[in-house]
């Protein structure tokens, strides 16, 4: 696996494997791996040809007060899972390198942006949304994998790269959960033990979503209202919200008549986590 750190050097990389017409896919992440991006990387060899993974923490991405500087970093371990993985190629720019002196152009996500992660973290998809795009730029990849565990995220990037004609195939990927169900995710190191059992509280919430769903609930109000219940079950779990949403335009539904999207997202002691759920009414 070559690494790179300036984007030359990662455009100088790649123009081997396009004058191979290799297919190139690319996963971007904010490092620490765990077995939830290494779900998106093996999926990404086993479709491309050439593999391009970045590890980025985007400062654009995180407001005022939260977690920038104390975002976990280790990648010397991220080096060696993603040497195992055959990985082709990872990118490692700098900030500097990322945005220069002088960069004033950002990209406006849109209304997919202003509900739900993007009401509770204001300007944290225009963050997302202009480094995704970068990233492309940069890379220009055929295909680039996104986990389903950042869903409001994974559409957003769909849809600009629809819009803004990036000609990249968005590729979703299930949610990697440890045994017990609760998400994967970098931030989960921030919890201590007390904190980490009561991390089930979202899981559990969607769990007993999919139930009442099962029981023959439809109303979309009352099996938000059982998710809070259950969340509150947990002293050290405070809900920032939860919904059914439609999967494609994130607006809330009212009826659970078709598939839809179940999302939450809670603080755990000072930790913010977020999960989702697809839920499917049985067909009668
Ligand atoms: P991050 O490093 O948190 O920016 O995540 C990089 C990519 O990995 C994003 O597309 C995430 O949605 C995805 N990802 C993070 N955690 C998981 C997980 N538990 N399961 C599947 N994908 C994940």
């Amino acid at each position: 696996m070559e690494r790179v750190t300036s984007k030359e050097e990662c455009r100088q990389a790649l123009s081997q494997a396009r004058r191979e017409h290799k297919t190139i896919a690319l996963v971007p992440t904010m490092g620490a791996l765990h077995e939830g991006h290494l779900s998106l990387v093996r999926a990404a060899c086993k479709r491309a040809d050439y593999t391009v993974v970045s590890i980025f923490v985007n400062p654009t991405q995180f407001g005022e007060g939260e977690d920038f500087g104390a975002y976990p970093r280790d990648i010397v371990h991220d080096l060696e899972l993603l040497a195992a993985e055959g990985v082709d190629l990872l990118f490692t720019p700098t900030t500097d390198v990322m945005y220069g002196r002088d960069s004033q152009v950002t990209v406006d996500p849109g209304p997919l942006a202003m509900r739900w992660e993007g009401e509770v973290r204001p300007g944290h998809f225009n963050g997302v949304a202009t480094v995704v795009a970068k990233l492309m730029n940069i890379v220009r990849p055929d295909v680039a994998f996104f986990g389903e565990k950042d869903f409001q995220q994974l559409r957003i990037v769909e849809q600009m790269s629809r819009d803004l004609d990036l000609c990249v195939n968005i590729v979703p990927c299930p949610i990697i959960r440890e045994r017990d169900g609760v998400a994967m995710s970098s931030r989960n190191a921030y919890l201590s033990p007390e904190e980490r059992f009561q991390a089930l509280a979202l899981c559990e919430a969607l769990e007993v979503a999919a139930a009442a769903l099962a029981w023959g609930e439809r109303s979309a109000d009352a099996i938000v209202a059982l998710m809070a219940a259950e969340v509150a079950k947990r002293p050290l779990a405070e809900l920032d919200y939860a919904a059914l949403v439609d999967s494609v335009t994130l607006e809330p539904v009212q009826t659970v008549d078709m598939p839809v999207r179940a999302i939450l997202a809670a603080r755990v002691g000072t930790t913010r986590l977020i999960d989702n759920a697809a839920l499917v009414p049985p067909v009668k």
